[in-house]
C-alpha cells in the first residue's frame, strides 16, 4: 500500500516537474496545472515517511541498515546475530572463523 503511494507520488511529482519545464519553455502552455502536481506528488512522497518515521529512518528505508553485532545463535554457534540500531531488523551471518 504504501509503495503503491511511493509510486504515484513520483508519477505525480514527475509529471508536475514536466509540466513546469514545458511551460517555463513555453512548450505546453497549461498554466498553473503543475503546481497542485508538485504539491500533491511532494505530499503523497512525505506523509508515508513521516508515518513511517517512528518504524524506519530513511536510509533504513533504501536498505541502508547500521547492523550491529547483538549475540550469537543459540543453537547455531557460528551465526552471529546482527540487528539495525534504528529499525531492530535482524540479520543472520554465518561466520566460518575457527571452523
Ligand atoms: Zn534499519
Amino acid at each position: 500500500m504504501l509503495e503503491k503511494m511511493n509510486d504515484i507520488g513520483i508519477i505525480v511529482l514527475g509529471f508536475g516537474i514536466i509540466l513546469m519545464v514545458a511551460h517555463l519553455f513555453d512548450v505546453v502552455s497549461i498554466p498553473y496545472v503543475y503546481v497542485p502536481m508538485i504539491v500533491i506528488g511532494l505530499l503523497v512522497l512525505i506523509i508515508p515517511a513521516l508515518k513511517t518515521k517512528k518504524h524506519r529512518s530513511p536510509l533504513c528505508r533504501i536498505g541502508l541498515h547500521s547492523f550491529v553485532h547483538k549475540h550469537w545463535d543459540e543453537e547455531i554457534k557460528y551465526v552471529a546475530i546482527y540487528e539495525c540500531e534504528r529499525c531492530k531488523k535482524r540479520k543472520k551471518v554465518v561466520r566460518s572463523a575457527g571452523g
